[in-house]
């Protein structure tokens, strides 16, 4: 088996950022998209964006563009310089050679792959309470979206009651940043106490369209193309009432894409992501690599991730030329 010099696992903007700088440094990069799965909760290929209707926030796209769109220009971009695309996933990773001689890969389809380096970009995919119709409206772009960040200035969230679900930083950050454009912003959170530190929440607080509903939860989502309500149970009197929202923002966590990662000796954070040298895209092993949300819990944006794509490209390069793989 002949040795690839780098393999890419992974096939959002860090992923395909990483194959464009490679593939023009003459890397040959092989870039391991992922299997398309149907549940939005796990990972897909081309990542979170493709459950993004219009990205707004990406430099170079003053019109704003789709987010799938946005995936397939930047991997006709990657193919340009000559990437080769395989549509498989990773099922597991053998890293035990460090130091020796190349990695070896598993891919779903049970095939062993080899390769000098090793980029991680398997991204990481925002926890969805788990409802049929907050799925299906997120996947129709019906006003159910994880990120507020990169939705919550569309057009028809503006001057519309909203809702937020989670109450920790991330639920308070979209929240605060939502009471911009809508008429009224509602927390929902299932505890009577949020666990988002004081500063946020005193943040979110101090807006005049801020309310909070505590102890409730969300059962189902009412609509058939576009929100129109929830339903609400009461966690302590397990109550239902129906509540009003033309759009609804699930901000209950992330989780990243790092379980096929296990037994291989990455070293990972104690919620998952891949752990960075400082302001570095090297792991704990040397000759791999790791770029965008999946070491990244905390900016986690199509650009922030494109830039650790960069890094990690440039980093693989540094390290395989030091050891005459060119
Ligand atoms: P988090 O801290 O884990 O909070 C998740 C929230 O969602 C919790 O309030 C939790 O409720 C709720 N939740 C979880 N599963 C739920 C379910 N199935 N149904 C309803 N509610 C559910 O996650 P995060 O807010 O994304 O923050 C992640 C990390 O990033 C944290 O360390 C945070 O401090 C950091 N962060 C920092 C900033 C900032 O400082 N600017 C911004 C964003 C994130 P319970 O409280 O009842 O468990």
């Amino acid at each position: 088996m002949h040795p690839h010099k780098l393999i890419i696992i992974g096939s959002g903007p860090a992923g395909w950022t990483a194959a464009i700088y490679a593939a023009r440094a003459n890397l040959n990069p092989v870039v391991y998209v992922g299997v398309p799965k149907q549940d939005p909760s796990i990972v897909l290929p081309g990542g979170q964006l493709m459950l993004t209707t219009e990205v707004e926030n990406y430099p170079g796209f003053p019109d704003g563009v789709a987010g799938p769109e946005m995936m397939r220009k930047f991997q006709e971009q990657a193919e340009r310089f000559g990437t080769r695309v395989v549509n498989e996933d990773i099922a597991s990773c053998d890293f035990s050679s460090a130091g020796k001689g190349p990695f070896t890969l598993k891919t779903s389809g049970n095939e062993s792959v080899q390769a000098h380096a090793v980029i991680i970009a398997t991204g990481a995919v925002a926890n969805w309470i788990g409802l049929k119709n907050e799925m299906r409206l997120a996947m129709a772009g019906g006003g159910v979206s994880a990120c507020a960040v990169c939705d919550g200035a569309l057009p028809a969230f503006r001057n519309q009651p909203l809702a937020v679900v989670g109450g920790g930083d991330t639920a308070m950050e979209e929240a605060t940043y939502l009471t911009k454009f809508a008429s009224t912003v509602t927390v929902i959170h299932r505890r009577n106490e949020l666990r988002a530190s004081k500063i946020m929440q005193e943040r979110f607080l101090a807006q005049p369209n801020a309310k909070i509903l505590w102890n409730k939860i969300v059962v189902d989502v009412l609509g058939d193309e576009k929100i129109e309500a929830l339903t609400l149970e009461d966690t302590v009197t397990k109550e239902r009432s129906r509540f009003e929202t033309r759009g609804l923002f699930v901000a209950i966590g992330h989780t990243p894409a790092t379980r096929f990662l296990g037994g291989s000796g990455i070293d990972l954070d104690d919620k998952g992501y891949i752990r960075l040298k400082s302001r570095k895209s090297t792991t704990n092993i040397e000759g791999v690599f790791a770029a965008g949300d999946v070491a990244d819990a905390e900016y986690r944006q199509a650009i922030t991730a494109a830039g650790m794509g960069c890094q990690a490209a440039l980093d693989a390069e540094r390290w395989l030329g030091a050891r005459g793989v060119h």
